[in-house]
């Protein structure tokens, strides 16, 4: 199904309501001097006013000769640059690479979104929403999984908040006809209700933190009012430009919660690299500090330290796995550590989402999976994280991945059958998925996929054809890959043999 032909259009007219232009009297806008460079011209221009160079003259010209700006134009602030000019992870983030143009297989439209659009500018694929707000960042990654959106590729629209809340009452007033909001709220957690209430939101872009402190406030007021009880605000404006979080923009929010004391806010930051929050000095070494300790960036650990003196906000961390980013356990468990010493949950950690292009930023998944369980030895519970893909099915998290080993040296003994299919099975090894997040008609919550392993596999699709146990469908048909895995080994068997039946054979 694809929900593009159906959707209403986006109502781009601004509708009067005094209430909000009050409030918004009261909200005052920064004059930021946040130099970004745009584009290769843009850089042109950076270096051209003393700015930090990353590219020389000639990658510039391998860049336009590749034609890289028609995939995603280069994009960073001036601050991000300076970062990069000490650290090869942050270079990497955001350095386009010719060679991004020389694969663009990949997803259009990845994880196909659109297919859970019912409103332009909106996804409701979990228990949560999504929000399409702003169409830029500060900066751009190179490996952006919203790609399409920023560069206007897919049908992808920025909501109308008036839409949103509608949709948002509507759909919560269907969950139990006649409860009010709270009732709702009440009865889900409750257990009372079948279907889901919507009582998350997550604002996303491109980046909602580079919007005006009052177009994002009309976006919180909204949906606060719709019902909503926690507002997530995805943002990487910590790393690209920590001073965003000024004093205007605390005001802002601290007027948010003065107005909706029972709405939270969760904001999921994307630090990729302990090298966005700490300092390097001349020599690109870390700068120590008392004990133990290092020098953070000063502008990270204030706007940090402001965001979490609110006790109605959260703060988590997710970021991908990406090729000379954040590719080995040291830098990762680095940053586990930083995050939560400056006070930031480690969430989830990601496999590149299988974007045109993605083969230039993708670490195979089995060994992204290695490189995170390295990263996890000697943290606590409490600094660990999950590696997951986010793919259309839902979240799967890969939980383990088993070497292969060869049966027939372990029980040499066993009937020339037991050991054709015990090898075919195990030879090779095996990875396991677990299905971490479902939409709400799924029964495949919990469950688990087991698959043969594939140490090239970029995404679940390189795992496709060689699924044992499939926990993402229903029922029995979870079992149908064992019964044509089965008949792969043993090629005489019929279309009437049951599993039950083959395996007596064995
Ligand atoms: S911060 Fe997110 S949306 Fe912005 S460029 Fe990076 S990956 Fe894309």
């Amino acid at each position: 199904m694809t929900s593009t032909n159906r959707r209403p259009k986006r109502n781009n007219k601004r509708e009067r309501n005094p209430r909000l232009d009050n409030l918004n009297s009261q909200i005052k806008e920064s004059k930021f001097h946040k130099y970004i460079a745009h584009d290769i011209e843009g850089y042109r221009r950076h270096v051209a006013n003393g700015g930090v160079q990353i590219y020389s003259e000639k990658e510039l010209q391998d860049l336009q000769a590749a034609g890289l700006s028609d995939r995603l134009p280069p994009r960073a602030t001036k601050y991000y640059m300076e970062l990069a000019a000490k650290s090869h992870a942050i270079t990497n983030l955001i350095k386009a690479r010719p060679e991004e143009m020389d694969d663009l297989s990949g997803e259009a439209d990845p994880s196909n979104q659109l297919k859970y659009s019912p409103v332009p500018g909106l996804l409701h694929k979990y228990e949560l929403i999504l929000l399409y707000v702003v169409r830029t960042c500060s900066s751009w990654c190179r490996y952006c999984y919203r790609s399409d959106f920023l560069t206007s590729k897919t049908d992808k629209d920025i909501g109308s908040i008036s839409q949103i809340v509608n949709y948002v009452k509507d759909y919560n007033a269907k969950v139990k006809e006649g409860m009010t909001i709270e009732d709702v709220d009440r009865a889900f957690i409750e257990g009372d209700v079948k279907k889901f209430p919507i009582r998350e939101a997550l604002l996303s872009g491109g980046d909602p933190m580079v919007l005006s402190n009052r177009n994002l406030f009309g976006y919180l007021d909204g949906l606060a009012g719709a019902g909503i009880r926690t507002i997530r605000i995805g943002t990487k404006e910590l790393s690209f430009y920590p001073m965003r979080f000024d004093d205007n923009f605390f005001d802002m929010i601290d007027l948010f919660h003065e107005l909706h004391p029972n709405v939270n806010l969760a904001f999921m930051t994307h630090f990729s690299h302990a090298d966005e929050i700490l300092q390097r000095d001349k020599n690109k070494e870390y700068v120590r500090t008392k004990g133990y300790h290092y020098t953070r960036i000063p502008q990270v650990e204030e706007a940090v330290g402001r965001l979490r003196s609110r006790n109605y906000i959260t703060l988590e961390n997710q970021a991908p796995i990406i090729d000379s980013v954040n590719d080995n356990s040291q830098d990762l468990r680095r940053l586990h550590v930083e995050l939560k010493r400056l006070g930031i949950n480690n969430h989830y950690y990601f496999q590149c989402r299988e974007i045109e292009g993605h083969k230039t930023f993708a670490v195979p998944v089995e060994k992204a999976w290695r490189i995170h369980t390295e990263s996890q030895h000697g943290l606590s519970g409490i600094e660990k994280s999950r590696f997951v893909m986010s793919t259309e099915f839902g979240k799967l998290e890969v939980v383990s991945v088993m070497d292969g080993f060869d049966v027939t040296a372990l029980a040499p003994d066993l009937p020339e059958e037991a050991l054709k299919l015990a090898n075919a099975i195990f030879k090779d090894g095996i990875i396991i998925f677990k299905a971490h997040r479902t939409g709400e008609s799924s029964t495949s919550q919990g469950q688990i996929v087991i698959a043969k392993r594939n140490p090239e596999a970029l995404w679940i699709s390189g795992y496709e054809d060689r699924i044992l146990y499939d926990g993402r469908k229903d029922g029995d048909a979870r079992f149908s890959p064992m019964g044509t895995f089965l008949k792969s080994v043993f090629a005489p068997l019929t279309e009437s043999d049951t599993m039950e039946k083959i395996l007596q054979n064995v």
